[in-house]
Order: C-alpha cells, then structure tokens, then sequence
C-alpha cells in the first residue's frame, strides 16, 4: 500500500469509529445533521477519548491505542551493527559499535540517524503519526 492508500484508509477508520457530535446542543448526531438544530456544522466524537473537530486526532488516538511507535535509536544501533558489526576494538577496551559511535562522535550519530530515518520515510518503510514513527506495516495491519 503506498503512503497515500494508508492516509485515506486511516482517515476512513477515524470516521468508522467515531460518530458525528453537535457541540452546541451536546449530543451526538449519527445521520450527520443536528436533529435538535439542523447544524451539519460536526464535531467527532470517539468513545472514551473525547469531542474534537477532524481527524488527525482521531487517527492519532487510535494508532497510539493499536500500535507500538518504532524506538528510533533502537533500530537504528541494529542497522549499524549489521552493516559494521557488534563490536569495535580501540586499544585494548571492546565496545559495542554503537556506543563507540554515539561517545566519540554524538553529531555524527545524529546526523547519520536522521539520514537513516529520512531514508526510511522515503522508502515508505515508516510513517510520521502525531510526533511518532510507525512502520508502514504495522499500520496496514490496523
Ligand atoms: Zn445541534
């Protein structure tokens, strides 16, 4: 499924579990229009989650609730470890290739992690929902 597909099928979820809410008269509103005043003016309402315009949080608030966000680091120390190997000798101390990295040269494994993480959102490997990264297939999963 391409970045897009997973927008619109993500979007499609919020709308099915969520109904449309008439904030001024507080209640909720299933046809879509305000039987008490006729307003098509409607907010979302989730269960157990709150009353709130659009879908981004809708979307947001399940993703959070399904899924485990990617711990960035983690996957990143294990993609340097595959490609150069666990660990490093320097003199006579071994440390693990990541750690070696990250301590002598923390810009470095900074810059290189955002790399890696641009790479993987090009790839559309991973995606950004509300301030976190998911994998795309975790995502189709939902
Ligand atoms: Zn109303």
């Amino acid at each position: 499924m391409s970045l897009q597909d997973i927008k619109t099928k993500l979007k499609e979820l919020a709308f099915e579990k969520t109904t449309p809410f008439c904030y001024s008269c507080y209640v909720k509103c299933p046809s879509g229009i305000c039987k008490s005043c006729g307003s098509d003016d409607l907010m979302r309402h989730l269960e157990g989650v709150g009353v709130e315009y659009g879908t981004d949080w809708v979307i947001e608030s399940i993703v959070e609730e399904e899924l485990e966000a990617i711990d960035l680091e983690e996957v990143f120390s294990q993609m340097i470890e595959e490609s150069y190997g666990e660990g490093v000798q320097i003199g006579c101390i071994s440390k693990s290739t990541s750690l070696a990295i990250k301590e002598l040269d923390p810009i470095a494994w900074d810059l290189a992690k955002d790399e890696y993480i641009d790479s993987l959102g090009e790839d559309e490997s991973i995606m950004e929902v509300g301030g976190d990264y998911y994998w795309i297939h975790d995502l189709e999963s939902l």
